[in-house]
């Protein structure tokens, strides 16, 4: 037959039991382990997690054997402990505890003090000779008995005790006397029996059957329910139920309870820390209604510490707190009890913690000796490492925002608010600015590079605005749904609140909350603990990491987060620059090739420089630069004065360059005329970026000896005959320049994978080049036919009715995407053995594609600078456990 209980205590030892938290809970299974590191638990037992399948299974009743089960139990503990349940003499109180496979904090219950009633009362305070924590108990009781067993709402208790402190003139509840308890204890009954029609106390065997029920009814509690769906905890995985004999708290100054961490799970220090109350029961220290003490002195609260208190008790519950974490060989979470000056322990569990605390204690444990460097970074959250590497709101102030939107990148900034990219531009000289718009476009980008932060109105996770934003590391809060932005009167409208040009706001893009004026910041700080992990995950990890860059600014904080080299430097970014786009403008829009010589020529000696900056400092380390991508359209003017200027400077009629515009545009751009096609097209303008790149190596080589190792690379292939004849091209530009520089270049010639068709023909193409990287944002959005700019129309929707798991943009779609890339591997690796893989874009900083990434034998993946830190853990992550 079934063992449905299992017993815990000093006496009894169940650690070598298979799966012990799947059979007795997490709280089942901590109580059972501390037994068998002797230390002092209250005894009792676990009756196994099965028994809430079965209640559920089998219309709420609980199964044949299981009441003798539990007399036989409960036999045993009254031998053990030598009082006895609900006896007039001597008698034993128990606690009725939840304790959930996987932990749920808080949702589920637990009854205190059971097996109370008039005559036990008189018998305890006998017991006792304390009759004043005896009639404290029962008020308790009586509370969540009333409450948790019979239904009656919490409140009603909580404002009769309140009527009655007030009335006496009493703030703390262990300042009330036995008489003012006494009146609080005949109010308690009246409320119980007129909210539930019953006797309030019951003999205590059915108190305790039906405590067991009302534990187990809390498993289907509505906020219960809640909690796993949000956390994806099987409803099947069930509850444990706790029956332990009591200690109390409650029994005057040399008893007390309180909770303890190993370490501080706030910065990660070294040294016991937690809370305490004198004189109380569990409940208060959580419950908020008394402001406990801390544990370990420090500075300020010393007088009041358990340290100064009770010091012996506190050396005892250091040695406690060392013996678990050696154990667990991680900082726990304890909850403990003082009756009369014996330390009890109660609970423990893995400690919740900062991203801060984890990285520290990771490392700290290594150091010590506790655990191995895999097992260190195992521990690390990649994500929340975000955290670390932005600013943040120092919330400890009690802080109102006044808007909320989606989290779209994250780090804290306040600024002047500015309604332009031109304002931004100008305004930044002299202060931070955040730029507000309704959306953003490509043309916004310089404003955006040069603001502290960004909001936009409308937008998605995945819109323009969030992605460059979260690319640049810059604070970004989009889709604020009850804003209008005025962008022509410069005034933003949060409800009836007018923010206008100038005012200061705050925005907090990890929360995605925006503030009035300036609110206190938190730097993020470059710990000694996080460059040790780092440089761990980098000599485990298969996957190199490179960093996404076009700017000396981008490269450098990759290098400083351990980027292995550039993995994409999109080249259009530097024609963004304003001394740079009127020339582009002009190269673009010039009526024959004689015009278009003159910008091209002003270009090449502007580009020459920007590229000498990035190698310079990338020297040693691969780069790949990625030719002009993005249709021309992009780089147009739209407003009339910018118009008016291109017209001037090529010496033509505004209205002939209005022409020329309409002449580009495009129905559907992204699909349109860009990538290699444009080279094919435009050879000069391609010809023109090699010359600026290879005269940029050439000059860092014979002036500061600098050796620059190029990847260069063909966006948006689809077919190999573009490949071909770009290569053609190029190749050709580059042994001029060898013969003009009398040298001779060492560079790789690759492609980006983006479209379907060059995954499928990766056969034909990866005979034409080094290197293959897979640009997985484009490849989304052309193997889904989804266009990224105009998923957030439809994408909530899908996630909601779950037929999309995952945003496919920021997730990886396995299936499908991760399948072309999959076969692009294998019929490329045919073609050309020695073909170096890469994957750039947003998937390159998602861990769980990340994952994928290596399983499919990906050599580097890159991505934005500030998400380094995450890919390397998650790539030494993917390593360890494959
Ligand atoms: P939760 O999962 O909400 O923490 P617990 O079962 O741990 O619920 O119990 C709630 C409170 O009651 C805790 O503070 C715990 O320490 C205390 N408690 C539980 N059992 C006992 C007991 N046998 N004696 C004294 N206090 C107890
Ligand atoms: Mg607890
Ligand atoms: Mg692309």
């Amino acid at each position: 037959m079934k063992k449905w209980i299992y017993q815990f205590g000093i006496n009894h030892n169940n650690e070598h039991l298979d799966n012990i938290t799947g059979l007795l809970g997490g709280k089942g299974a901590g109580l059972a382990q501390m037994s068998s590191l002797s230390l002092p638990i209250p005894p009792g037992f676990t009756i196994i997690t099965d028994i809430c399948n079965y209640y559920y299974n089998n219309e709420n009743k609980l199964p044949p054997n299981f009441k003798n089960d539990l007399s036989k139990a409960l036999q045993d503990l009254e031998t053990e402990t030598g009082k006895k349940f609900g006896c007039h003499k001597n008698p034993l109180l128990l606690s009725v505890r939840s304790g959930s496979k996987i932990s749920m904090p808080g949702m589920m219950d637990t009854v205190l003090n059971l097996g109370m009633n008039e005559e036990v009362l008189n018998a305890l305070v006998l017991t006792s000779g304390n009759k004043k924590f005896v009639f404290d108990n029962y008020r308790r009781f009586l509370a969540m008995y009333g409450s948790i067993v019979l239904n009656v709402p919490y409140y009603l208790f909580e404002d009769a005790f309140a009527l009655h402190k007030a009335r006496a003139n009493i703030y703390k509840d262990d300042d009330t006397t036995v008489d003012i308890l006494e009146n609080v204890i005949k109010d308690f009954k009246k409320i119980i029996e007129k909210h539930s029609g019953k006797e309030c106390e019951p003999d205590p065997l059915e108190q305790l059957s039906e405590s067991i029920k009302a534990v187990l009814n809390s498993w289907m509690s509505h906020r219960a329910i809640t909690y796993r769906k949000l956390n994806n905890i099987p409803e099947s995985s069930g509850t444990a139920i706790n029956i332990q004999s009591m200690v109390f708290g409650n029994m005057g100054e040399t008893s007390a309870t309180g909770v303890v961490f190993t370490r501080c799970p706030s910065q990660g220090d070294k040294k016991i820390f937690g809370e305490f109350l004198i004189n109380a029961q569990g409940e208060d220290v959580v419950s908020g209604s008394r402001t406990p003490s801390p544990i370990s002195s420090d500075g300020n609260q010393q007088g009041k510490s358990m340290e100064i208190l009770m010091p012996e008790l506190f050396q005892e519950l250091e040695q406690v707190c060392r013996k678990l974490e050696y154990h667990y060989k991680d900082t726990q979470d304890i909850e403990f009890t003082i009756e009369k000056g014996v330390l009890y322990i109660l609970q423990t569990r893995t400690a919740k913690r900062t991203a801060a605390a984890s990285v520290k204690i990771a490392v700290n444990m290594v150091e010590e000796g506790v655990i191995s460097k895999e097992k260190a970074i195992m521990r690390i959250e990649p994500e929340s490492l975000c955290q670390l590497l932005h600013t943040g709101i120092d919330y400890s102030k009690n802080l109102e925002h006044v808007a909320v939107g989606l989290p779209a990148s994250p780090g804290a900034a306040s600024g002047i608010v500015v309604f332009s990219p031109f304002d931004a531009e100008e305004m930044s000289h002299y202060h931070k600015v955040i730029l507000v718009r309704n959306d953003t476009s490509p043309e916004d980008i310089q404003g955006m590079h040069v603001a502290a932060g960004i909001i936009t109105a409308r937008g998605g996770m995945t819109s323009h605005a969030a992605v460059v934003a979260r690319g640049m590391g810059r604070p970004c809060v989009c889709g604020v749904s009850n804003i209008v932005v005025d962008e022509i009167n410069k005034i933003l409208k949060i409800g009836d609140l007018i923010v206008k040009h100038g005012d200061t706001i705050t925005i907090d893009g990890g929360a995605g909350k925006i503030f009035l004026g300036k609110v206190p910041l938190i730097q993020p700080e470059v710990t000694k603990e996080f460059e040790v992990i780092l440089k761990w995950a980098y000599e485990i990890s298969a996957l190199s990491v490179r960093a996404n860059a076009e700017t000396v600014l981008d490269a450098t904080m990759g290098l400083k987060f351990g980027a292995q080299g550039i993995g994409l430097s999109r080249s259009e970014h530097m024609f963004f620059d304003k001394d740079k786009i009127p020339l582009v403008r002009e190269m673009i829009i010039a009526k024959n090739a004689e015009q278009r010589k003159k910008s091209i020529d002003q270009l090449l000696t502007l580009q020459i420089q920007d590229f000498k900056a990035l190698f310079r400092i990338m020297k040693n380390k691969p780069i790949n630069v990625r030719l002009l991508d993005p249709p021309l359209h992009e780089f147009l003017p739209t407003e009339q004065e910018d118009i008016k200027k291109v017209a001037d400077s090529l010496n033509l009629s505004v209205s002939s360059i209005k022409q020329r515009l309409d002449d580009l545009h495009e129905v559907n751009p992204m699909l349109g005329h860009r990538g290699c096609r444009l080279g094919i097209s435009y050879p000069e303008i391609y010809q023109m970026q090699v010359e600026a790149i290879f005269t940029a190596i050439n000059e860092l080589d014979k002036e500061e000896n600098i050796k620059t190792l190029l990847e260069l690379m063909i966006p948006l292939i689809s077919n190999v005959n573009e490949l071909k004849k770009l290569k053609f091209y190029i190749q050709q530009k580059i042994t001029i320049l060898e013969e003009n520089f009398s040298c001779k270049f060492n560079y790789k010639i690759g492609t980006m994978i983006e479209i379907p068709r060059a995954a499928l023909t990766a056969n034909e193409i990866g005979g034409e080049v080094d290197f293959f990287s897979f640009g997985t944002n484009d490849l989304t959005q052309t193997t889904y036919g989804i266009s990224r700019d105009d998923l957030s129309s439809f994408l909530p929707n899908y996630l909601e009715q779950k037929i999309f798991e995952h945003d496919p943009f920021i997730c990886l779609d396995e299936e499908g995407v991760g399948e072309l890339i999959k076969i692009a591997i294998e019929r490329g690796r045919k073609a050309n053995s020695r073909l170096t893989l890469g994957a750039c874009g947003e998937h390159a900083g998602n861990p769980k594609s990340i994952e994928f990434f290596h399983k499919a034998g990906i050599d580097y993946i890159s991505c934005s600078p500030y998400r380094i830190p995450i890919a390397l853990i998650a790539a030494a992550q993917a390593k360890i456990r494959h």
